[in-house]
């Protein structure tokens, strides 16, 4: 019997979607997870906030879950369904078993200065930055020295993850079947003294970057996704894609570039009703 694990957020109408589920798991032969296990399957029901909780809920047996969104808001990244298709959703567990697609990860590896280590997976990005001073951090790419960064952070984004911050802050939109990481600047000082490279770039899979802080730097704020450490004390983090990838059910098939469309165009040609 295939074990289901349902993250909601407190909306009213989200709570009510997983009453639903939970009521009609028994109807379709699947059963809810108790504490402790390990679904096949995780439905969030939420906006991609939610999916991205449920991502760091279930971490640490990623690859052997798919995820499902159903939104109760708007059209996610991560959100294909409507509360509305619930039945959908369940018939599809029954009969698409084998229908998934899989994305990278980001793997972060944070030492602190006090010898703590800490291993992360970010489905978004992870953030790195200083809201008291400028950050001064040392980038290396692949082992080699590249530049040092003066200004508010850096932000370190998966392909899934592009649409996210990453794009807020010019980096580009990446289809998430690519297989790279993005590195995105926030507020770099440029001038005849200091220089960074002050555009976004795309990094492979066999590369990683590393980033030390300046030691003068004793307060970064650290974020993965919606999770965020303040004030650290950081000798370097460590980020390359991961072992590990995030699987979807794909019963439902999205193109993606229209989700990219009607996310951030909503362009009127595209409207049945504009004539
Ligand atoms: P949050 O309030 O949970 O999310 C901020 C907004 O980002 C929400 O509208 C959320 O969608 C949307 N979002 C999340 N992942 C996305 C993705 N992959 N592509 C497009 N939009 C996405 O904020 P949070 O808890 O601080 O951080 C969660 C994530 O939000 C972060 O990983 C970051 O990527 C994103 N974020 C973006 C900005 C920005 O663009 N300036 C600022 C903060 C955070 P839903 O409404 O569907 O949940």
């Amino acid at each position: 019997m295939k074990k289901i694990g349902i993250v909601y957020n407190q909306k009213p109408l989200s709570i009510s979607y997983a009453q639903q589920l939970k009521a009609k798991l028994p109807l379709y032969g699947l059963t809810e997870i108790s504490v402790g296990e390990t679904p096949d399957y995780v439905i969030s029901v939420g906006g991609d906030g939610t999916l991205l909780s449920a991502f760091h809920q279930f971490q640490s047996s990623i690859d052997q879950i798919q995820f499902i969104g159903i939104h109760t808001g708007h059209l996610g990244f991560y959100t294909d369904w409507l509360g509305s298709q619930i039945d959908q959703v369940l018939q599809g567990i029954l009969e698409n078993e084998a229908d998934s697609v899989s994305y990278p990860l980001l793997s972060v590896d944070i030492s602190l200065a006090n010898g703590q280590k800490h291993h992360i997976l970010a489905l978004n990005e992870c953030s790195v930055r200083s809201h008291r001073k400028t950050m001064v951090c040392d980038v290396e790419i692949k082992g080699q020295f590249f530049e040092t960064f003066r200004g508010d952070g850096l932000c370190i984004a998966t392909p899934t993850g592009s649409t996210g911050l990453n794009k807020s802050l010019g980096g580009a939109v990446m289809h998430p079947r690519i297989e790279a990481f993005q590195m995105t600047e926030m507020a770099s000082v440029n001038n005849r003294v200091y220089r960074s490279l002050a555009s976004p770039i795309i990094l492979p899979a066999d590369e990683w970057l590393i980033l030390k802080p300046d030691p003068s730097n004793e307060w970064i704020d650290i974020t993965t996704d919606h999770l965020f450490w303040a004030d650290q004390t950081i000798e370097s983090i460590r980020l390359e894609l991961a072992k590990e990838r995030i699987h979807f059910a794909s019963f439902k098939h999205m193109h993606y570039w229209n989700r990219v469309e009607s996310s951030f165009i909503a362009n009127l040609k595209n409207d049945s009703n504009y004539k």
